[in-house]
């Protein structure tokens, strides 16, 4: 490639023999999506990878002693159709899934919730404070959708719930009580409490609580699916982390350079750069020259970064089972427990959701608890840098008093102590950006408009961006919208050549 350019070179003329070519920084889903699209339409690709694998945010672990995913588990969308089989709407996720025979679990609806002093609650008060709870959170939504600005950047999600379940249940003090502990669930979506959960942009968070279908093997023939042909046909270069990138100012005056740690330096036409948004909150300023434009800088410090964390624990056997025609429930909440004091002074809620309720051939002893806020901040201290021993004991004393309120749980059974338990550190991974995945916390003023002006990039500078902060509304957040975001912008850049092509 030639440093003086009158203009890109343009696929659209039909001369292949000198294809645009296209550096993507980043080898998670919207990476991958964007060079399967470019692949397929011609263009010359290459991606710099910082890690020593790709898959980014989706990556698995086989430390349990069977593999499971360690980032997502679920298909989340706010326009899943109930069944997995039905003609509704396209998900590119489910599609894949279908596609690849990756098993899908949609849980049974039975709950379990154990009140803050340790009672288990009656399996029809459970569900019928669930479904209350769920009327209101939809109803949140479509109040922040229809009044959005005009709504206070100080309200938050809770305030909301708080305020309806006041005038839905006037004479009900315990189950108002109730129905607001069990909020704290919202946490484990976004990563972050309800309170802090900005009320304007809930409708941002739709795909949250849509319909609820979970990955029982992992996203592993997902992503191979869509790396196939990148890992054939783009160069990937594992192991190379992108320092500056420089562009022209103008979409014709020379190429791109982007300089990796290792001091090389890729010369190419379009920059897209799909690094998590935590990464581009570090380096925005001196990754980039000239500077990013102030508004991008300012969007993207505006938009928070969530802090779900994972702990697998795997027992000899899944004591908590009665039998396998009548699975315990897919999902238990201990809500604000107060039984705790030692280990959870602050009484942080748990949840659970239970492997076991897999279909037979994917059935784990396996218990797996989300957590998010100050409590995940706690439990990535409890391990850090800690050996595999000194993890299990600070793990399993922290979460004995929940799981052991599970049916036939007996402290001097065997197959009531955990085999294997493994735990996630997102917030200490810097290439993860710090955290899990972008959320919209109260105070926030113009969501909507922060995640459009990263997602528009510096087209006149050639350079892109894509990323789970970057996809559709309904999408943020998620391995589908980052997968869309990767097509969206590829699709842009394609564009943006058969335009050249109409102009010259
Ligand atoms: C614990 C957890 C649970 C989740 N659960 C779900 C779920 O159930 N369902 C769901 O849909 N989504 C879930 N997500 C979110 C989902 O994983 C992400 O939205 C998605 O994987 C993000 O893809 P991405 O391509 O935007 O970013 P990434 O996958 O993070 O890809 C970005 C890549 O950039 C690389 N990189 C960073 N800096 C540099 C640099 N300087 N140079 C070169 N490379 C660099 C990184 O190593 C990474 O490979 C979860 C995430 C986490 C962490």
């Amino acid at each position: 490639m030639s440093d003086q350019k009158e203009k890109p070179s343009t696929l659209a003329s039909g001369d292949m023999s000198d294809p645009p070519h296209i550096c993507i920084i980043g080898a998670g889903i919207s990476g991958l999506r964007a060079a399967d699209v470019l692949l397929q339409k011609g263009y010359k690709v290459t991606i710099l990878e910082a890690r020593d694998r790709i898959g980014g945010r989706i990556c698995q672990s086989d430390k349990l002693g069977y593999t499971v995913d360690i980032g997502p588990n679920w298909i989340a969308s706010c326009f899943l159709s109930t069944s997995l089989h039905a003609t509704g709407d396209k998900h590119p996720i489910r599609d894949l899934a279908i596609e690849t025979n990756t098993s899908l679990h949609h849980w049974n609806n039975k709950q379990n919730i154990f009140t803050s002093d340790g009672k288990l609650l009656p399996a029809e008060k459970s569900a019928e404070l669930s479904t209350l709870l769920w009327d209101i959170i939809e109803e949140a939504f479509a109040y922040s959708a229809k009044n959005g600005k005009s709504i206070p950047e100080t309200a938050s999600l809770y305030d909301f719930i708080e305020s309806t379940v006041k005038e839905k249940l006037p004479d009900r003090l315990e189950d108002q009580k109730l129905i607001l502990s069990m909020s704290e669930m919202w946490g484990a979506y976004v990563g972050h409490p309800v309170t802090r959960q900005s009320l304007r942009f809930s409708w941002m968070e739709e795909c949250c609580g849509g319909d609820e279908t979970f990955i029982e093997t992992t996203y592993e023939a997902i992503l191979d699916r869509i790396a196939k042909l990148p890992r054939e046909k783009a160069d990937i270069r594992l192991g190379s982390r992108v320092m500056k990138v420089v562009t022209p100012t103008d979409r014709f005056s020379g190429a791109i350079k982007v300089a990796t740690m290792k001091a090389e330096v890729v010369e190419c036409d379009e920059i897209i750069c799909t690094v998590p948004l935590g990464c581009l909150q570090e380096v925005k300023e001196r990754g980039f020259y000239p500077r990013l434009p102030q508004k991008i800088c300012d969007a993207m410090d505006n938009i928070s970064i969530g802090r779900l964390e994972k702990v697998y624990i795997t027992f000899p056997s899944a004591f908590w089972t009665v039998n396998q025609e009548d699975n315990f429930a897919g999902y238990t909440n201990w809500l604000s427990p107060k039984y705790a004091p030692d280990t959870n002074p602050e009484c942080w809620p748990q949840e659970i959701w239970n492997l076991a309720a897999f279909s037979p051939e994917n059935r784990r002893p396996t218990l797996l608890f989300y957590l998010y806020g100050d409590c995940s901040r706690h439990i990535v201290k409890l391990t850090f840098d800690r050996s595999t021993e000194e993890r299990h004991a600070a793990l399993d004393a922290f979460f004995r008093p929940y799981y052991s309120l599970l049916p036939n749980f007996s402290a001097d059974d065997e197959n009531c102590k955990p085999k294997a338990i493994l735990s996630t550190e997102w917030q200490m991974d810097d290439l993860a950006g710090y955290g899990s995945y972008c959320n919209f916390q109260v105070g926030i003023k113009d969501a909507d408009e922060d995640v459009k002006t990263i997602r528009h990039g510096v087209p006149e500078r050639r350079l892109w961006f894509a990323g789970e902060h970057t996809a559709p509304f309904e999408e943020l957040g998620t391995a589908a919208g980052a997968y869309m975001s990767g097509e969206a912008v590829a699709l842009r850049i394609f564009d943006e050549y058969l335009a050249e092509k109409e102009r010259y």
